[in-house]
C-alpha cells in the first residue's frame, strides 16, 4: 500500500526562502559560533515565548542538563519525572549525576500526576521535573504549589510545547526554569540540533550561558568546569527565520487537532482530553487495545502512524538501575497509545485521510 500521508515531512514548505536567505546571510559574515544571530533569536524567542531571559544550547537534552548543573543539583540527589516522555528527559537528569525518580502519570492528562509525585518525595528530593507531553502542559498550578510547599526546584520540560500556555500562563514562567528543543520534528524545528533554557531567573540565565560555553566568564578565564553545548549561529538564524510562522504553524496544528477531535467523538480509538487551551498539539496521540490492528487498518488506508512512547522510561534498560518504579498507568498507556499525522503542512485533504481512516476503525 502506498503512503498517502506521510506521519511527518521535513522538506521546507513557505519557510524555504527565508532560511536560504538566512543561511546566505551566517555564511557571508564569517561568524558561525555564539555571536549576532545566536542573541538575537536568544530574544526574540524570549518574547515570543514571554519569558524573560532564553539561553541557546546545543540540544533540549544538554538544557535538561544545564539547569540541574545551574541549580547545583548533582550526585546524591533525587529529581522526581514521568515515566512516559522521551528517554532524553530521565538521561538529561542522569547527565547531571542525579537520579531520576519515576512517579505515574495522569490517567486523563498523561502528564506527571501531581499526587503521585508528591508521594515519591525524599530527603534527597531536590527538583520536580514535568513534562508538556505532546503539547499540552502538566498541572502546573499544582507542582507550583507543591514546590512551594516542598522547598523544591520546580525545572519544566519544554520540548514539546513552544508557545504553550497552562492556565493562561506562559509555560516556563512555572517552575525557576524550563528546557525546550529545537530537534527537527520539534514544533520549532532546527536544521540540525538545537536547545534553549528559558527563566525568569536572570542569574540562573546568567550561569547556564556561562555552563554552557566551557565555564567561561570571559574569554580564556573558565570559572566553572562547564561544557561545550553552544547553538551554532546557522541553526540560530534558521530558528529566526521559522520562529516568524510558528504562530500560525501552531494555529494550524491547533485546527488540525480540533478537526481529528470531532471526527473522532463517538470513535472506537479514546482521544485524551484537551485540558487546556494552551494545547500546541505537538503529537495527537490516540489510545485503543487493538493498536497493531488500528496501524494496519490505517497503512491499509495509506496512513502513517508511529508509537511515543512504546516503553516507559524506567523499564529502558539504560534507565533500570537508576530507579526500579511502579507506574501502571504509563505501563497501560504505552502498549495503547499510537500517534496520528499532525504538522502544519498537512494539507485539508490529508488531515480528512487520516481522520476518515481513524474514525472507521473497528476493533
Ligand atoms: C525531544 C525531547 C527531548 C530532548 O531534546 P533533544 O534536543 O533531542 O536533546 C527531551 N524531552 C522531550 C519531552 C523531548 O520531546
Amino acid at each position: 500500500m502506498s503512503v498517502k500521508v506521510p506521519f511527518n515531512a521535513l522538506t521546507l514548505g513557505e519557510d524555504a526562502a527565508d532560511i536560504t536567505a538566512a543561511i546566505d546571510r551566517v555564511v557571508a559574515s564569517g561568524w558561525f559560533v555564539l555571536g549576532p544571530e545566536v542573541e538575537a533569536f536568544e530574544r526574540e524567542f524570549a518574547a515570543a515565548s514571554r519569558v524573560p531571559h532564553v539561553v541557546g544550547v546545543g540540544n533540549g537534552t544538554d538544557a535538561i542538563f544545564l539547569i540541574l548543573r545551574a541549580l547545583g543539583i548533582g550526585i546524591g540527589d533525587e529529581v522526581i519525572t514521568p515515566p512516559l516522555s522521551a528517554a532524553f528527559s530521565a538521561l538529561g537528569i542522569l547527565m547531571a549525576g542525579a537520579r531520576p525518580v519515576f512517579a505515574d502519570v495522569d490517567p486523563e492528562r498523561l502528564t506527571l500526576d501531581p499526587r503521585a509525585a508528591e508521594a515519591a518525595i525524599t530527603p534527597r528530593t531536590r527538583a520536580i521535573m514535568p513534562v508538556h507531553l505532546y503539547g499540552q502542559a502538566a498541572d502546573m498550578p499544582a507542582f507550583e504549589a507543591m514546590a512551594a510547599r516542598h522547598n523544591l526546584a520546580l525545572v519544566e520540560d519544554a520540548a514539546q510545547s513552544q508557545l504553550a500556555t497552562a492556565n493562561g500562563r506562559a509555560i516556563g514562567t512555572f517552575g525557576v526554569a524550563a528546557a525546550t528543543s529545537f530537534y527537527p520534528t520539534k514544533n520549532l524545528g532546527a536544521l540540525g540540533d538545537g536547545g534553549a533554557v528559558l527563566t525568569t531567573d536572570a542569574n540562573l540565565a546568567v550561569r547556564v550561558a556561562r555552563l554552557r560555553n566551557g565555564g567561561q566568564s570571559t574569554r580564556f578565564h573558565h570559572d566553572d568546569a562547564g561544557v561545550n553545548t553552544r547553538l551554532d549561529e546557522l541553526q540560530a538564524a534558521i530558528l529566526r527565520a521559522r520562529l516568524r510562522y510558528l504562530p500560525a504553524w501552531t494555529r494550524r496544528r491547533r485546527a488540525i487537532g480540533a478537526r481529528y477531535r470531532a471526527a473522532l467523538a463517538n470513535a472506537a480509538v479514546r482521544v485524551p482530553k484537551e485540558l487546556d487551551a494552551g494545547h500546541v498539539y505537538h503529537l495527537f496521540p490516540v489510545l485503543t487495545g487493538q493498536r497493531d490492528r488500528f496501524q494496519s487498518h490505517m497503512r491499509a488506508a495509506g496512513v502513517e502512524t508511529l508509537i511515543h512512547y512504546p516503553i516507559p522510561i524506567p523499564r529502558q534498560p539504560a534507565l533500570q538501575a537508576s530507579s526500579p518504579a511502579v507506574c501502571p498507568v504509563a505501563d497501560r498507556v504505552c502498549t495503547e497509545v499510537v500517534s496520528l499525522p499532525m504538522y502544519p503542512g498537512l494539507s485539508d485533504e490529508a488531515a480528512g485521510t487520516v481522520a476518515a481512516a481513524a474514525a472507521t476503525f473497528r476493533p
